[in-house]
């Protein structure tokens, strides 16, 4: 029996992989759950699962999770606070960690489980984005396993060569082809985009996704830290990644060798199959995804990104080949001014001036030699974008008690 930590469990990933595990009873047995706050969805988790151990971030959410048990699983030990989180990420009846935390906070229990050497399951791409030479080290140290999540990661890691290595140059790869299904805004004028809402930056036309992927998933964003994500696991270089968007999102991302070949992975868009794929690695479990007809299908449709209409992918574009601490000033700003797009404080398109704006204020452009300026260069960009956003005219209507749709 394989020991499962799931890090994340009350989010869109966390429930996927949940689903996952509960198909494969003979494979897997759950050790620990762990989220934020949801203490009510991770109760309702505890109960079904009786994990060994169950860690809530948030004080308040750890006491209400006490509350709501009431001692009813005993055999369930509750913890709590950050810490926890790195604590049940590197536990040693853990054999597999599913890194599912969204944004920053992810960082650290990612980084535990790559450096106890677990097999480490990595959708919160953010921490990657961070801090990508430090978790590629410890992965190396330790001897983990890493496994990619995100979808066009997953696909593209099943289309290398069976010997690649991970953060190393895959041998006869001459650049990987990596599709973006466009997001509810593909079409859209730039006056459109001016006026959308959170409502509608997060009805995801192919995938059923958390909240913050969702709008990176609006603005392009997503596929920015995507090629910065995939730069780190696989060894390429920014010019070796081709953006392609892919409206269908049946092709998950395309591998193109030295003699013309070309290796695509198709599946229906379920993030099922990549956490399956990589819990079962190397073998091939049950995932409960719809199965593919391609006949049902009829077309598949690729065509070039706009960069123009869609600024924040050319900043992480731009985030890439710079490299060292910008990526990781790029995702601070981001995460923040997606944020406040959530609460009505910043338009759709001023989510990608707030981000250029730090870019081009920060002192954090230098080469990343420890995690202190990994946290170092993320506060200042948090606090720069903090003001950019309160000197918003939207953000100054919010505080008068105005919405802002
Ligand atoms: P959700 O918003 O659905 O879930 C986020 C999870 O993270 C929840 O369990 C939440 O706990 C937890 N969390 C949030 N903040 C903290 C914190 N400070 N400390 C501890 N836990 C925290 O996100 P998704 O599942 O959509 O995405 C998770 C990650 O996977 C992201 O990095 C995303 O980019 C990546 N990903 C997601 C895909 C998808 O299809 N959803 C596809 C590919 C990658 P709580 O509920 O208690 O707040």
């Amino acid at each position: 029996m394989i020991g499962v930590v799931v890090l994340g469990s009350t989010g869109s990933v966390g429930e996927s992989t949940l689903d996952v595990l509960a198909r494969n009873p003979d494979r897997f047995r759950l050790v620990a759950l762990g989220a934020n706050r949801n203490a009510a969805r991770l109760a309702e988790q505890v109960r079904r699962w009786r994990p060994a151990y169950a860690a809530l971030a948030d004080e308040r959410a750890a006491r209400e999770l006490t509350q709501l048990l009431g001692g009813s699983v005993p055999e369930t030990r509750l913890l709590v606070g950050e810490s926890a989180l790195s604590e049940i990420a590197s536990l040693p009846e853990a054999d597999s960690v599913m890194a599912a935390i969204v944004g920053a906070a992810g960082l650290r229990s990612t980084l535990a489980a790559a450096r106890a050497g677990k097999r480490l399951l990595l959708a919160n791409k953010e921490s990657l984005v961070m801090s990508g030479p430090l978790l590629m080290e410890a992965v190396r140290v330790s001897g983990a396993t890493l496994l990619p999540i995100d979808s066009e990661h997953n696909a593209i890691f099943q289309c290398l060569p069976p010997h690649a290595r991970a953060g190393e140059p895959p041998p006869g790869v001459r650049r990987v082809l990596l599709t973006a299904s466009g997001g509810p805004f593909r079409e859209s004028s730039r006056e459109a985009l001016e006026a959308v809402t959170p409502e509608a930056a997060c009805a995801h036309p192919n995938w059923v996704m958390g909240r913050k992927i969702s709008v990176d998933s609006a603005t392009l964003m997503n596929k920015g830290l995507e090629l910065i994500e995939a730069c780190f696991l696989f060894g390429l270089r920014p010019g070796q990644i081709e953006i392609l968007v892919h409206p269908q999102s049946i092709v998950h991302s395309l591998v193109e060798y030295l003699d013309g070949s070309v290796l695509a992975q198709l599946g229906s868009p379920d993030m099922r199959t990549p956490i399956a794929q990589a819990l079962g690695w190397p073998d091939r479990i049950p995932s409960g995804v719809e199965f593919l007809d391609l006949i049902r299908t009829g077309r598949l449709d690729f065509q070039a990104p706009d960069a123009d209409r869609f600024r924040c992918l050319a900043l992480a574009q731009a985030a890439a080949r710079a490299g060292g601490l910008l990526p990781v000033v790029l995702n601070a700003a981001n995460e923040v001014a997606v944020q406040a797009f959530l609460e009505r404080r910043l338009n759709f398109l001023e989510i990608a001036a707030v981000i250029e704006a730090v870019i081009t204020t920060t002192t954090g452009t230098g080469a990343i030699g420890s995690l202190d300026d990994v946290l170092a260069a993320d506060a200042e960009a948090r606090r720069l974008a903090h003001e950019r956003v309160a000197g918003n005219p939207a953000a100054r209507g919010h505080a008068a008690g105005g919405v802002h749709a």
